[in-house]
């Protein structure tokens, strides 16, 4: 690597640190991975990206709670008491006139293999029609620019909430990702169908214009939920611990209470990005707080 690529590199670590404090820990390399399965005439394939350990030092994960009782949270749940673990995943929607990629991930330069993920998905960055963002963290845009610093995805509609786009647009570091990407970056408004079968819904307090997106094909539906929830333990048993990823903590803390009360309720089949890969399930009611029930539908495969 030549030295202005390091520092490039170092730059870009910085400013993903910046906008994502799950970004200050080291994201893990992991395997490619796959896995896609059939939503009524859709296929929808989940790719993996990156793996975080995120330490229960009170600093990120419940802020507002003892790291004991964070610790007694997570051993209850059979995983170590001393971090919590993020997946960092994204999601591809074939429609019959559609390919539509959820989220990038962390980006090459950031260690994260979602690329060749989307390749066991037998894709091609250049075959990706719509890129949905659902909001503009590190984690989520990274993978916007490929190694070289270019726009990874040169023939596809990149589409965010307005107020997303008007917020990273005044992210310092985000300066060259937002002038990589601007001539294909389309806005609107939160609750609009973008396309056949593809929804973009508001969940606030997040960012500015956090949103997710419900997937719906012959009466089957999907809702990618962004980051409403980060761990599958911890964001489920105890919504109501603070975050601090969240930008606006009371109301991203209502909006999660409301969506896993209601999705619990509804049955409805959910795609967290940042649970274990592959990230799909349903959230079911346990005691006072909630509980994930990790399910890939059937048909499941590499998601050809
Ligand atoms: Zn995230």
């Amino acid at each position: 690597m030549s030295s202005k690529r390091l520092v490039a590199a170092l730059l870009m670590t910085a400013a993903l640190a910046a906008v994502h404090p799950a970004a200050a820990q080291s994201p893990v390399a992991v395997a490619p991975e796959a896995k896609g399965f059939a939503l009524g005439a859709f296929t929808v394939t989940a790719l993996r990206d990156a793996d975080f350990q995120a330490p229960n030092n009170g600093k990120v994960f419940a802020i507002n709670a003892s790291t004991d009782d964070v610790a007694k949270v997570l051993t209850q749940a059979g995983a170590p008491g001393d971090a919590i673990h993020l997946s960092v995943d994204g999601l591809l929607v074939r429609t019959p006139d559609h390919l539509a990629l959820l989220d990038t991930g962390l980006g090459p330069k950031a260690k994260g293999v979602l690329i060749q993920s989307l390749a066991l998905a037998g894709a091609t960055p250049a075959d990706v029609t719509d890129v949905l963002i659902t909001h503009g963290h590190g984690d989520h845009v990274g993978g916007l620019l490929d190694a070289d610093g270019r726009s990874a995805f040169p023939k596809a509609v990149i589409r965010m909430a307005s107020a997303e786009w008007a917020s990273l647009r005044g992210q310092a570091p985000m300066k060259a990702l937002v002038e990589a990407i601007a001539p294909q970056v389309q806005t609107f408004e939160p609750d609009a169908t973008l396309f056949p079968g593809v929804k973009a819904i508001a969940i606030k307090g997040h960012t500015p214009g956090h949103v997710g997106y419900e997937i719906t094909s012959e009466g089957r539906t999907l809702l990618d939920i962004g980051d409403t929830a980060h761990s599958s333990i911890v964001s489920l048993a105890r919504p109501d611990w603070v975050i601090a990823f969240d930008g606006d903590a009371p109301v991203a803390t209502a909006s999660r209470q409301a969506l896993l009360k209601q999705t619990s309720a509804d049955h409805t089949l959910i795609f967290a990005p940042h649970f274990p890969f592959p990230g799909l399930g349903e959230i079911e009611t346990a005691g006072a707080g909630f509980h994930w029930r990790a399910d890939v539908p059937a048909h499941a495969g590499a998601g050809h």
